[in-house]
Order: structure tokens, then C-alpha cells, then sequence
């Protein structure tokens, strides 16, 4: 056992003071670990990168993260699988796959969380004709409750179909996982003006391979991104402005900006229209996949994100913009709008419908819980699901009602894990309640 080190997530919205905190460096270690905390009735967590923002991680009992299981197993470049161990981190993945002229089909807007962290937790990207990324999987390891190891593949129907298991069915040690040749994607961004993005957006999100909207509150166009696979050789027109944007603009003049807004609120529509009217331009960019897909980090914010039926994007755009306009709110931060095909994870927020993920994000406190009561208002209204790595409120009554199938991921979970040793508070008022 280490020193604990006291849990923070990322955004500083969480943290905790485990007891314990382990870092294995094999699946034999972590498998006595399970069997240690099981006879000294101590319950065990899971951290990967603490880059969600809800309370999953929170634990005041044993703290395990496996960034020392980080190895890779085999990688099959005829079959373009990969398998490595499940602390492994996206970015090392990504740079991994690309030495072997592979790629992941799907990434998130950034790559520091670790492999079995996004498939916990449903992480997606940005795509119609892509599950999350968990659908990328093939078969995985896992650790369970008692200390037992299950090796799980597509055969198993029903402990496939949890394999979204918000880390409470065991400790997930080695992935396999499905990836394509390498390619590049061609990033297309422009504005739009709103009234044609209400009409347009289910179209477009068809029409291309991958696509999202940003818009920032308190501004009448919002900016469409539009990526396609293409072969045409990398395209990056302003490297160095690109450059200067990712490594000053967004990191340091944005978050003065944002430090202004939070002392004075009513700057903020100010803001956002500068802001629009210097970075959300026209511009076209070529380069690798997730060179394209991933972005720079962000400052430290808020985020609460929500699927919803993919038909009903449209309607709840229009409703958000009202709603902010009717409470007077005033948003420091992007609203997103990303799309995410259906798949058969039980605890998927896309299980059974093709989704679009609606993502209010905002720095500072003021004025948040305002806004995550309008946002989730009509969220519920419109059967939205939230993302389970990011801020919501809840009851469980609300949940159950969310996952038809959660009575049977919990009689899994329950056979798993008899002891509920890999229940924290979060989980008993989630799924278990
Ligand atoms: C800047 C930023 C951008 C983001 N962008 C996106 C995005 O584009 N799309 C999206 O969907 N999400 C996004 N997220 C959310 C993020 O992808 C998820 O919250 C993800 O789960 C974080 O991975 P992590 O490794 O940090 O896991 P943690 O937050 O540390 O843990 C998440 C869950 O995984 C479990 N877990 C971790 N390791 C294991 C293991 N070995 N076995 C079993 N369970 C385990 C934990 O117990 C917990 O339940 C973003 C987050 C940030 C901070």
C-alpha cells in the first residue's frame, strides 16, 4: 500500500481521502489486492486519469489506478487489433497505433484518460456511423469481487452487454481492441447562422463522417465542424498561427478572459461575440486522425452533457437558447452538440438509440446552478440520459427509469461482486438505491 495522496479530479469539482492507495504492476497483484481488501472488508475504487467530473471516483476506503499496468500485449497489424494493459492512456494508444499505421475509429475531444476509463464510463467522439468507444472493444479482462478472472468476449452475451460498468463489476486489467489502417481526416469549420443550423444539423450530421457544433451563448451564428477520411495530402494553412492558438491563445489569454467574466458577469456576451469573431472563422486543416480529433486541454471549467434521441437535437437547441435567454443566464463557455450511434450497452447513455450528446459547459460558480436546472429540465423532458463521467443531479428513481435493463446489469453486478466491495457513494445512489 502507498501513501495516499489524497484524490483531486481534474476539475476540481471532487475529491476524497482514500485510505489506501494501490498502484499493481501485474494482474497477479491486482487479484491479491481484491482478495486482501475482501478479507479486511475494505471497499476499492478505481482511478484512471480523474478526468471525470462527477463523484465515480470518490472513495474514503482503497484508491486503485493502474498506470503502471500500462503495457502493451500484441498488436496484429493484419488483423488491426490491439491488445495492451487497461491503465494504458489514449495518447500513448494513439501514438502506439500510429508507429504500427493504425488508428483508432473514434476518439473524444482529447486523449489523456486511460483505456479502461473512457470504456467505464461510455466516453464517445463526435460521429452518427460510431458507437462510443467502447464499442471499439473485442474482448476484455476483468477482476472480479472474489479475486476471479473472466477473460469476456462478444460470446458472453449479458457480461458483454455491461462492459459499460461504471468500474463496479471489478477491475478491468487488459483490453482488445478493434482499430482500422491509419488515416487522415479533413476538418472543415465554419459558422453558421443559427436559424439554418436548426434546419440543417440532422442533415449534416449524416452527410459527414464526424460532426459537432460549438456555439457560444449570446451569439447569433455557431461553428460547424464537419470531418471526412480523405486522402489528399496534410493541409495545415496557418501551422504557426494554429501553433500560437492551441499553446497561448486558448490557454492564457482565454482564461484571463474567462477569469474577467467570472468577477463581471455582464462582460460576458461581450466576450463571446469577441471571441467568435476572432477564432470561429473558416479554415480547413488535413493531419492525422486524432491529431484532428483531439484538441488542446481546455482551462478548468464545469461540464454537464446529456444524450438525448438523435431526432430531437434540433428542438432542444432551440429550447437551451430560450432558456438561457429567459433566465437571463450568462454562459462563459461553449455549448456543444455531438453525435453518437445506438448501441447494445446496458448502461450506455446511446443504448438502443442513435444520440446526440448536448454538452453546457461553464467556468466559475456563478451562475451554474442556474444553469443545471434549465439545462436538465428539458433534458428529462426529451428522455435524455447524462453522461456518466460528467455533472449531473439525480435521483435514483430517475435512473432506473433511464436503463431498462439495469435490474439485470445489477443481478450481474451482484454475482460479480457479492460483497459490494467496488460500491462508493455514487454508485449506491446511481444504480443501487
Ligand atoms: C477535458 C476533458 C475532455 C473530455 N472529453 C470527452 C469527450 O470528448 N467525450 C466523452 O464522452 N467524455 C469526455 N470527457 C470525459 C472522460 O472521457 C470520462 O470521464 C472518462 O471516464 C475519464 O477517463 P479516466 O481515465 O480519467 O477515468 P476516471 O475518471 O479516473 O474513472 C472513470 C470511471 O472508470 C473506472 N475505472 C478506471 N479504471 C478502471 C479499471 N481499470 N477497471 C474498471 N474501472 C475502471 C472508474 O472507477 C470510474 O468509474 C472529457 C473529460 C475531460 C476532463
Amino acid at each position: 500500500m502507498g501513501q495516499s495522496p489524497g484524490f483531486i479530479n481534474w476539475a476540481r469539482t471532487h475529491r476524497s481521502n482514500p485510505e489506501g492507495y494501490f498502484q499493481p504492476t501485474s494482474e497477479g497483484e491486482v487479484v491479491e489486492l481484491v482478495k486482501q481488501a475482501g478479507s479486511s472488508a475494505k471497499k476499492v475504487r478505481l482511478v484512471g486519469a480523474g478526468h471525470s467530473w462527477s463523484s465515480i471516483v470518490c472513495t474514503d476506503a482503497w484508491l486503485v489506478n493502474l498506470d503502471r499496468l500500462n503495457a502493451v500485449i500484441n498488436i496484429d497489424r493484419e488483423a488491426k487489433q490491439v491488445t495492451v494493459q487497461a491503465g494504458m492512456r489514449l495518447s500513448e494508444l494513439n501514438e502506439l497505433l500510429s508507429l504500427h499505421k493504425l488508428a483508432l475509429q473514434n476518439l473524444g475531444s482529447i486523449s489523456e484518460q486511460s483505456v479502461a476509463g473512457v470504456i467505464s464510463t461510455a466516453t464517445h467522439g463526435s460521429s452518427v456511423h460510431y458507437g462510443i468507444l467502447a464499442t471499439q472493444l473485442l474482448s476484455f479482462t476483468l477482476v472480479d469481487g472474489r479475486g476471479e478472472v473472466h477473460k469476456v468476449d462478444p460470446s458472453q452475451v449479458s457480461l458483454w452487454s455491461a462492459r459499460v460498468s461504471l468500474g463496479c463489476l471489478g477491475i478491468v486489467t487488459e483490453v482488445t481492441l478493434q482499430c482500422k489502417d491509419a488515416f487522415d481526416l479533413k476538418e472543415h469549420a465554419y459558422p453558421v447562422p443559427l436559424i439554418e443550423i436548426d434546419k440543417n444539423m440532422l442533415e449534416l450530421a449524416s452527410a459527414n463522417e464526424y460532426f459537432k457544433i460549438w456555439w457560444f451563448p449570446h451569439v447569433d451564428v455557431a461553428q460547424v465542424y464537419t470531418y471526412n477520411e480523405t486522402a489528399e495530402g496534410r493541409v495545415n494553412h496557418n501551422g504557426f498561427v494554429r501553433w500560437l492558438d492551441d499553446n497561448f491563445l486558448a490557454k492564457y489569454v482565454f482564461t484571463l478572459i474567462l477569469g474577467i467574466g467570472k468577477i463581471w458577469p455582464t462582460l460576458i456576451p461581450f466576450f463571446n461575440r469577441f471571441i467568435r469573431i476572432l477564432k470561429f472563422n473558416e479554415e480547413v486543416r488535413i493531419d492525422r486522425s486524432d491529431k484532428v480529433l483531439n484538441l488542446p486541454m481546455p482551462p478548468i471549467h464545469n461540464e454537464m452533457e446529456w444524450s438525448i434521441d438523435a431526432k430531437d437535437a434540433p428542438l432542444a437547441f432551440k429550447q437551451l437558447r430560450s432558456m438561457i435567454a429567459a433566465r437571463n443566464l450568462k454562459i462563459n463557455f461553449i455549448l456543444e452538440i455531438r453525435f453518437v450511434k445506438g448501441d447494445d450497452c446496458m448502461l450506455s447513455p446511446c443504448h438502443s438509440r442513435d444520440s446526440a450528446f448536448i454538452g453546457g459547459y461553464h467556468a466559475g460558480e456563478k451562475g451554474w446552478d442556474e444553469y443545471v436546472e434549465g439545462f436538465e429540465e428539458i433534458m428529462r423532458q426529451l428522455d435524455g440520459r447524462p453522461h456518466w463521467g460528467k455533472h449531473f443531479t439525480f435521483n435514483e428513481n430517475e435512473i432506473r427509469s433511464l436503463y431498462p435493463d439495469l435490474e439485470v446489469f445489477n443481478e450481474i453486478r451482484s454475482k460479480l461482486d457479492p460483497d459490494q466491495l467496488f460500491v462508493n457513494e455514487f454508485i449506491q445512489k446511481t444504480i443501487l438505491d
